[in-house]
C-alpha cells in the first residue's frame, strides 16, 4: 500500500541528515514519489555512498552538499546551491541530530551544548536558511522536523536531547503562526524506536533495553523508516495542506503506554 504514483511530482525537498537511518528512508520515499531531493550532512563519504545506493536501489538521482547544521552561513550556502540544482525548496525535513546517553549530573557543558547546537539550533538554522525558498513554494512551503515522543515527558539519561527535541516542537508551533502568512506549514513527527537505525542500536539494544522497550509498545514491535517517511509524505503533499503547528506520533501507540 502506498501513495499515488507521482504525488510529489514538481516538488523539491531538502532532508538534513538524509544519508543515513530514518533520513535515508525519507529520501527514498520522497524521491520515488516524484520529488527532486537534496541531502546535507557533514560526512562526504556517507553522502556519496548514500547517493550511489539511492540510484542503484531506487533509480533516483539525489543531489548533495556537505554542511553542518550548526553553522548558519555554511548551511545557507549549501541550501542555496541545492535549491539551484533541484529547483527550489518546497519541503524541508529537519532530521539531522546527535545524541548520547549520560546521566545529567555527569553531563559536561560541552556535551549539553553539542546536542542542543545540532538538534535545536540546527533546526532553527535550517528553517532560516530555507525560508526564502519556502516562501516561493507554489503550493505553500512545508517544514517537518523530526522530534521524539520522549520530548513530551523528559528524558532521563538524555536531558540534552529531551530539551532540544522539546524546543524543536515549540519552534514549529511558533513558526506555524509567524510564517503561516507565507503559506508555510510547520509540523513535527515523533518517531518511536525505528529498527535498523544507529540510534536504536546504541541507545536501546546496546543498553540491554530491547525487551523492556518492546513491552511498552502497544503494537508490540519497533517501527520502520518507511513508517516515518509515510507521515512525511502526508504532511508534505496536498493531503496535509490544512495541517500546521501539529505533531504526529508514529510510535505504535507507545506515547500512552507508559502511564498504564
Ligand atoms: P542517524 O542515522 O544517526 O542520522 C543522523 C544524521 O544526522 C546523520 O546522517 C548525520 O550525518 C546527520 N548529522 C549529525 N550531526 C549533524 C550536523 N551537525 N550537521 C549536519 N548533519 C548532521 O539517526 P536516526 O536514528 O536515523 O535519526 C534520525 C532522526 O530521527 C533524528 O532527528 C533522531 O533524533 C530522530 N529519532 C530517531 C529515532 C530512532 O528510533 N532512530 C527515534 C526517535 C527520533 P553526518 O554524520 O554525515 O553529519
Amino acid at each position: 500500500m502506498s501513495f499515488a504514483e507521482g504525488i510529489l511530482n514538481g516538488k523539491s525537498a531538502i532532508v538534513t541528515g538524509g544519508a543515513t537511518g530514518i533520513g535515508s528512508s525519507i529520501v527514498r520515499k520522497l524521491g520515488t514519489l516524484g520529488a527532486k531531493v537534496g541531502i546535507v550532512s557533514r560526512k562526504e563519504e556517507n553522502l556519496i555512498a548514500a547517493v550511489r545506493a539511492f540510484k542503484e536501489d531506487d533509480g533516483i538521482d539525489v543531489a548533495w552538499r556537505t554542511g553542518d547544521v550548526r553553522d548558519p552561513d555554511g548551511i545557507k550556502n549549501s541550501f542555496d546551491e541545492l535549491a539551484d540544482e533541484i529547483g527550489g525548496i518546497d519541503i524541508l525535513v529537519c532530521n539531522a541530530a546527535g545524541n548520547f546517553i549520560c546521566p545529567t549530573e555527569e553531563l559536561s557543558w560541552n556535551g549539553w551544548r553539542t546536542v542542543i547546537e545540532i538538534d535545536l539550533n540546527g533546526t532553527f538554522n535550517s528553517c532560516q536558511a530555507a525560508l526564502i525558498h519556502l516562501k516561493a513554494a507554489k503550493d505553500g512551503g512545508r517544514i517537518i522536523s523530526i522530534s521524539t515522543g520522549q520530548a513530551e515527558f523528559g528524558w532521563p539519561g538524555a536531558a540534552h536531547a529531551g530539551a532540544a527535541k522539546s524546543g524543536i516542537q515549540n519552534l514549529m508551533k511558533t513558526i506555524s503562526v509567524e510564517w503561516g502568512k507565507y503559506g508555510i506549514r510547520a509540523n513535527w513527527v515523533n518517531p518511536g524506536p525505528i529498527k535498523g537505525t544507529e540510534g536504536v542500536d546504541r541507545l536501546i539494544i546496546q543498553q540491554g533495553l530491547e525487551k523492556q522497550v518492546t513491552k511498552n509498545i502497544p503494537l508490540g514491535t519497533f517501527g520502520e523508516g518507511e513508517d516515518i517517511a509515510n507521515a512525511i509524505v502526508y504532511l508534505s503533499s496536498d493531503t496535509g495542506r490544512y495541517v500546521s503547528g501539529a505533531g504526529i506520533a508514529v510510535d505504535g501507540g507507545s506515547q500512552w503506554q507508559r502511564f498504564l
